[in-house]
């Protein structure tokens, strides 16, 4: 997969819900293209007096529905062409949970690891005094992705507010509480992940209660997922990390489990377990709810034949690859796509943007309550969607309505000059 140019399958998946539309030529050119990217070259003083020069990028892909907003990555292999995609994906995630933004998504070219922590805060503040003119509260508004988190959102926060002499908490989200973070955010998408599989239990007729659930990746988004399902009452029979996969017939309890890995650093050798497994292993048990939460193209053309999920909850970005999706459609598995299931991150944020600008905090039962209702009003509206108009799954009604949402949008906004 490495050598597909990402944004041309962002390009491609556009064409493929526009055929379900009816969009003119030159506007779906508009929709696949970003409107304008910024490469800027920071030239940053070393340690040592030295100076190197760091290539960072912003995209702001579309903002005819609200603010971009999407993340900022620190990693060797951003590219240009990447950057530009992951915005465009943005611009999806957004429109499928119906929250006021567009898309946008930035990267610096830097491998962190290799640098102290006085050298990442000039990188990072060079990096932000470049995109001072492009972001702000009601323009563009980053957040923490790969390799960033909320150090580096404040040290943005903190040049941004310097140079343009005002505080605006708004401008980024993913702060720490103190710094006008949101309550629930470090849940979200766990809880999405969990809210949108309860959903579609109901769709389905089946019961969350005593359903057999296994999850891949024991991470915030992994264990979070866990932990939910398992207080609705499900059986969480397998989870695993990058160190292997442990399996309860009855069930793991969650939080014990993730006790163990925070003492020892990985699930295997719990204690409690029944057995071990491979991850592949766990992909393919009997399982009424199957939650990929660690990589993406977890799951490929020849392991999707082996799938038995009734149900798989993506939490990842994109854990289930193109070939494999096709074959999951043909054995009537119910995938929920990763722009609803994991769209927790990105609502919340978009709840913490609201309550900056409000100046007025929500309590964590309040978000966890909104988010709940969003994420269940989107599932309901892709399953109208794909039942009308007969799509070929959710995934691909997620992508029209969120194509025809953006349109509607830039159809009202006109164009100009
Ligand atoms: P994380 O780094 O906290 O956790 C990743 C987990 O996956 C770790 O437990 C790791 O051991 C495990 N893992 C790695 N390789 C594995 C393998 N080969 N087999 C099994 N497990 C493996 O990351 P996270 O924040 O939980 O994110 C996980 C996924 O969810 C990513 O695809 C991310 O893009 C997506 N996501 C996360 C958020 C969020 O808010 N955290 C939001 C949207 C999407």
């Amino acid at each position: 997969m490495s050598d597909v140019n990402p944004f041309e399958s962002l390009r491609t998946q556009i064409d493929e819900a526009a055929q379900y539309l009816d969009v003119a030529d030159g506007e779906l050119e508009r929709l696949k293209s970003p409107e304008r990217v910024l490469e800027a070259n920071l030239s940053v003083e070393m340690d040592d007096g030295s100076i190197e020069v760091f290539r960072g990028y912003r995209s702001q892909f579309n903002g005819d529905r609200g603010p971009y907003k999407g993340g900022i990555r620190y990693h060797p292999a951003v590219t240009r062409d990447e950057v530009k995609a992951l915005s465009g994906w943005m611009v999806y995630k957004t429109a499928t949970s119906a929250v006021p933004l567009g898309g946008g998504k930035g990267g610096i070219v830097i491998d962190p690891s290799e640098y102290s922590e006085s050298e990442l805060e000039r990188i990072t503040r060079a990096f932000a005094a470049e995109l001072t003119p492009l972001i702000g509260a009601d323009r563009d508004v980053p957040a923490p992705d790969v390799n960033t988190g909320q150090r580096e959102m404040n040290w943005i926060k903190d040049t941004y507010e310097t140079i343009e002499n005002t505080t605006e908490p708004g401008v980024i989200t993913g702060k720490d509480l103190s710094s006008g973070g949101s309550e629930g955010r470090v849940e979200a998408t766990g809880r999405s992940t969990v809210v949108a599989a309860r959903e579609a239990f109901d769709y389905l007729d089946k019961d969350v209660e005593h359903a057999r659930v296994a999850v891949q990746g024991y991470g915030n988004a992994g264990w979070i997922a866990a932990k939910l399902v398992y207080e609705m009452g499900a059986n969480v029979v397998a989870v695993s990390d990058s160190s292997g996969a442990i399996y309860g017939e009855d069930t793991l309890d969650p939080v014990d489990v993730k006790e163990y890995k925070r003492e020892t650093g990985s699930v295997t050798g719990y204690p409690d377990a029944d057995r071990e497994l491979t991850n592949d292993e766990l992909l393919t048990l009997d399982v009424d709810l199957l939650i990929p939460a660690a990589l993406e193209n977890a799951i490929d053309e020849s392991l999707a034949h082996d799938i038995e999920a009734d149900v798989v909850s993506e939490a990842a970005n994109g854990p289930i690859t193109p070939a494999a999706d096709d074959v999951l459609r043909e054995t009537d598995t119910l995938v929920i796509p990763d722009i609803l299931a994991n769209a927790g991150g990105v609502v919340v944020s978009y709840f913490e943007w609201v309550q900056n600008r409000q100046r007025f905090y929500w309590t964590r039962d309040r978000v966890n309550e909104e988010l709940d209702g969003k994420i269940v009003d989107q599932f309901w509206n892709l399953v109208e969607a794909y039942e009308d108009r007969d799509l070929p799954s959710l995934r691909t009604a997620a992508y029209v309505v969120a194509l025809e949402r953006v349109i509607d949008a830039g159809e009202q906004r006109g164009t100009w000059p």
